[in-house]
């Protein structure tokens, strides 16, 4: 169940689609338009967990394949206490629109297990990993469903899956999952990919929006793989970064924040930026209201909502995270702020997996430029693709636009398919 007060995020995925089926010309009834609405297939699986204590706890996960016909189908796997069945489902859904935007042979997926990982030691969590890969292990393979990283896991979670599906399946298996330490078949450029994408599409919504980047404030939300390393291209780029948050609060510099250094003082305090010294505390919520150019939610769902729409300044949101605005709230916003979505502006990560998924069926291993250079160049792409398709349908609404360039190619493919048997 969805927790009271916080939009469902299935609900906002679907009030999504069915805006762009509905400005593509699709009908209710149509095959193309209930298929693509609903996940093909969720598994939920509950399953034991030997604790450090001795004690054994049950743990619930769930994977959502949402379309399935058109390729293995890919997305991210997160640890939280908030993970939900809906919030899986919503994910797959985003996951499919994204793939589709970036011309990437994916349908999406979404996986989750409910548990906190910030209270569990290395042993629990390789357990609890080894298990739920074993419990999902039927939807799993290069062909079939690649999952990746999401919130909270990380590249050593990604090897104990390849591993325990290596086990399952008696022979090494590189491509049944993504986001790979770099020794285990893991891609170059991976663990920056989500931000460099993040980055690159800001500085063409800066351009659109007139702005110098040289001149650019920014303010990131989220100091984790995305918002982390967003920040700090942004900074290398000459953009003044002057706020990032984590769980435990925010941080505020008008002169700029040091964003290594940051990082540095978290990795020292126990992975949280609560009490860095050389900024002032802001309390996490605030930094979404701050006056600056480029504002990037890069930590969690949710979190512009219709209470505080309103008060935001920026001039330019890119959404880093999965679905951070609400609908409701991307009607409150100001109309001159230029909202550039998660299906476009996040996903650098599922194209470089892309590429960790096709050097693993080739047993090879790219150079990080070849990478990131294949990386710009199919950003640029998405980006155009969307742009164009505002332009043409006069939409200053680019999610509109994201999901339209998504689901029309989509619905053909449906179509063509036709119905078995
Ligand atoms: P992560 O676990 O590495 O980091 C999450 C960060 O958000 C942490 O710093 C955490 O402290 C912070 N956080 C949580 N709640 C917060 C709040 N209310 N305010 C401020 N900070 C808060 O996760 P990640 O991989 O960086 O993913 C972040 C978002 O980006 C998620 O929505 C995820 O689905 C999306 N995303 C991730 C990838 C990827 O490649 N990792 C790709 C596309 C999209």
């Amino acid at each position: 169940m969805s927790k009271p007060n916080k939009t469902n995020p299935l609900t906002m995925a679907r009030r999504q689609f069915d805006d762009a089926a509905k400005r593509l010309g699709m009908k209710k009834g149509q095959v193309a338009y209930e298929l693509l609405r609903l996940p093909r297939r969720i598994l939920v699986v509950h399953f034991p967990v030997k604790l450090d204590n001795g004690k054994v706890r049950i743990f619930t996960g769930y994977r959502a394949q949402h379309l399935v016909t058109r390729g293995p189908t890919k997305g991210g796997i997160r640890y939280s206490p908030d993970v939900t069945l809906a919030e899986v489902e919503a994910l797959s859904m985003w996951m499919t629109w994204k793939s589709s935007i970036y011309g990437l042979p994916f349908g999406g997926a979404k996986g989750g297990v409910i548990c906190n990982p910030r209270r569990m030691s290395q042993g629990e969590l390789e357990r609890l990993t080894r298990r739920y890969a074993y419990e999902i292990a039927m939807l799993l393979g290069p062909g079939s469903d690649v999952p990746a990283p999401d919130v909270n896991t990380t590249p050593q979670i990604m090897a104990w899956i390849m591993d325990t599906y290596s086990q399952l399946q008696h022979e090494p298996v590189s491509g049944v999952v993504t986001g790979k330490p770099l020794a285990l078949w893991g891609s170059e450029g991976r663990d920056i990919s989500t931000a460099w994408g993040v980055v690159h599409i800001a500085v063409q919504a800066m351009k659109r929006r007139g702005i110098d980047p040289e001149r650019a404030t920014a303010a990131v939300q989220g100091f984790g793989n995305v918002g982390y390393h967003t920040a700090r291209l942004l900074q290398e780029k000459g953009i003044k970064v002057v706020a990032v948050s984590d769980v435990s609060g925010g941080l505020y510099n008008s002169n700029g924040i040091d964003i290594i250094a940051a990082k540095k003082w978290a990795e020292e305090h126990g992975g949280l930026l609560k009490d860095y010294p050389a900024a002032l505390y802001i309390p996490k919520e605030v930094l979404l209201e701050l006056e600056c150019d480029l504002l990037v939610p890069a930590a969690a769902g949710g979190v512009i909502t219709v209470e505080n729409a309103s008060q935001v300044k920026a001039k330019i949101i890119v959404e880093g995270a999965n679905g951070p605005t609400t609908p409701l709230a991307q009607a409150a916003l100001k109309k001159d702020i230029l909202l550039v979505p998660d299906i476009l502006a996040n996903g650098g990560g599922v194209v470089v997996s892309g590429k960790e998924w096709i050097q693993n069926q080739l047993w090879q291993r790219w150079p990080l430029d070849r990478v990131l250079s294949e990386l710009e160049g199919a950003m640029q792409q998405g980006w155009e693709r969307v742009i164009d398709r505002a332009e043409a349908e006069n939409l200053d609404d680019l999610r509109l636009a994201a999901m339209m360039t998504a689901i029309e190619p989509l619905a053909a493919e449906v179509e063509l398919q036709g119905v078995w048997p």
